[in-house]
């Protein structure tokens, strides 16, 4: 007799502003493009999902939310500034302790990518007409499964390098833009016992979280961080398990120095 595993329990955060702002981005995804991304995640049996989004009390993530997330997906672009440093800092250790953390797109400027990853995330960036080439060059990765070589998406806003990361421990995709750029857009780092994957496309006035490999990249994304585990680290002054032998040189130190 098998059993079956737990949920997968993913929170799909968004900051959910260019939707009330623009009518292109309301038009792309009429309920924000956090209920898009949660879509797409509930067709699979192995999660279960929730929304947060800023404008709600603890921008959505308190403490009873935050015990039942796994993974946490994070978009943000206008309103970085208006995160609580107070969430920011819970998220951050929740990801410590084994939250898994999705950065999609603008994220990278976020204030919890930016508190995790300890540097400047700064890029280069053009909102035109570019086609976006992500290369897959990680292909036996977790987070490249049923991808291919490489897949396109036809218009993107380009990012470009330098990217103010530090070196991932493992990197998935390389973007190529047609005004010749290049990028590395799927990345991954562990930070405490947590494992986070930025990933680049997702740029508000495109249809990109309606690309088939752009979901399906979200997806193993998620199942990828998942850890599976909480550990809190408390850093006790450990008495030994077992008897230490006499130093007696140590021990003479010891007397003289607490004398
Ligand atoms: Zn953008």
């Amino acid at each position: 007799m098998s059993t079956i595993p737990p949920k997968i329990r993913v929170t799909v955060w968004s900051e959910f502003r260019h939707e009330k702002l623009n009518p292109k981005v309301a038009a792309l995804y009429p309920q924000g493009m956090h209920q898009a991304i949660a879509a797409v995640l509930a067709q699979h049996a192995d999660f279960t999902v929730r929304t947060a989004t800023l404008d709600e009390p603890e921008h959505g993530l308190t403490d009873a939310v935050l015990d039942e997330t796994d993974v946490l997906t994070w978009w943000g672009h206008l309103a970085h500034g208006e995160v609580s440093d107070a969430v920011v800092a819970k998220v951050r250790t929740r990801v410590l302790e084994g939250m898994g953390l999705i950065v999609l797109h603008s994220g990278h400027f976020s204030k919890i990518f930016k508190a995790l990853m300890g540097d400047t995330c700064s890029l280069s960036w053009r909102e035109s007409t570019d086609k976006e080439r992500l290369w897959v060059v990680n292909r036996a990765h977790p987070i490249a499964q049923g991808l291919g070589a490489y897949f396109e998406i036809p218009i993107e806003e380009m990012y470009g390098e330098p990217f103010g990361i530090p070196t991932p421990d493992e990197l998935i995709f390389i973007s190529w833009f047609t005004g010749g750029e290049v990028f590395r857009s799927g990345a991954t780092w562990r930070r405490g016992h947590g494992n986070i994957f930025y990933f680049r496309p997702g740029h508000e006035t495109y249809p990109t979280y309606h690309h088939p490999q752009v979901q399906q990249v979200i997806v193993n994304s998620v199942r990828w961080a998942h850890s599976g585990v909480r550990i809190k680290e408390t850093g006790p002054n450990l008495l030994p398990l077992e008897p230490l032998p006499v130093d007696p040189e140590a021990a003479g130190r010891s007397i003289i120095g607490h004398r």
